[in-house]
């Protein structure tokens, strides 16, 4: 398949007369990047490069500052995932797996996530102190794919129409959203007229199209208006700064005992697979360089 030339991208469009807005989403070194920090069995590997298509889309109409994140939490095969994009579209992400059963379980997501899963949508924005303002959804996992489980989630918890196509491959993801303007009501017919041409959309298209293709041929009628985009690409925050703050709150000790195996202690970033390394002397001297915080005087009243 030819790749579309606008991929690693984000473009939101406007579809004037129903009153409805979206946001295209094509990833192709993004996710071809955060795809090979693991072997993922195919069923997981989709599942991930959706969530990840879809973490971006959300940024497209949401106050995104800081960055927003979709997790999923259940006890089936696929245990945990997390998939992140910030305001400064950086994207990340991985998943926890039983190989074997995740195999076993095929793609429907229920069988993946397992009975009593949950997926939490979270933004972080910086706050007016030193605590992120933090905004957070959660949506239990009733339907077959993660698109329908995301429909679910805006028609109930933000009561906004929405439709998602979500797509993944070995070499790229890729999404589309629709949503009702809030507060623009359209033309009477409009949400069902854009709803019978999103349903034509097939995922090999959604794939290969660019996103002026996207909206020349599905919604040429519908006078849809580009409203720019931007460009995404893989990012991680692991830092060694960070690397010593965990190793920190291991305690002394434990910390200690972490470099006796290999003769240093050994941190991999899971989303980048970066390493940070750490020989004794360095341990022992986050925990005696660091001053003692001063008592602050009114604490000693
Ligand atoms: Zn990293």
């Amino acid at each position: 398949m030819t790749l579309p030339a606008d991929t690693d991208r984000l473009d939101r469009f406007l579809l004037p007369h129903a009153g409805v807005r979206g946001v295209r989403v094509h990833l192709r070194d993004t996710w071809q990047r955060i795809a090979a920090s693991e072997a993922y069995p195919a069923a997981v590997a989709r599942t991930l490069g959706e969530a990840v298509a879809a973490s971006a889309l959300f940024t497209a109409h949401a106050k995104v500052d800081g960055r927003l994140s979709v997790q999923l939490r259940g006890d089936g095969p696929v245990r945990a995932l997390f998939v992140e994009c910030t305001a400064q579209g950086t994207l990340r992400g991985l998943a926890h797996f039983d190989a074997a059963a995740a195999q076993a379980a095929g793609p429907d997501l229920r069988r993946l996530a397992g009975d009593n899963a949950v997926m939490a949508i979270t933004i972080e924005n910086p706050g007016p102190g030193r605590d992120p303002t933090r905004y957070q959804g959660l949506v239990g996992i009733a339907s077959a794919s993660l698109a329908d489980a995301f429909e679910t989630y805006f028609r109930q918890s933000e009561q906004l129409p929405t439709r998602l196509l979500l797509t993944a491959t070995d070499g790229l993801c890729a999404g589309l959203m629709l949503q009702k303007l809030p507060g623009d009501p359209g033309d009477d017919d409009g949400w069902n007229r854009v709803n019978a041409l999103f349903d034509t959309l097939r995922e090999d298209e959604l794939q290969a199209w660019t996103n002026d293709q996207l909206l020349r041929r599905l919604f040429n009628e519908e006078d849809a208006q580009p409203l720019g985009g931007r460009n995404l690409a893989f990012g991680c925050s692991c830092s060694r700064e960070r690397v010593e703050g965990v190793l920190m709150s291991l305690g002394h000790a434990e910390a200690m005992a972490a470099t006796t195996e290999r003769g240093h202690a050994e941190v991999r970033c899971e989303f980048c697979g970066q390493r940070y390394a750490f020989d004794p002397a360095e341990v022992d001297a986050l925990f005696t360089s660091s001053p003692v915080p001063m008592a602050a005087p009114e604490r000693l009243q």
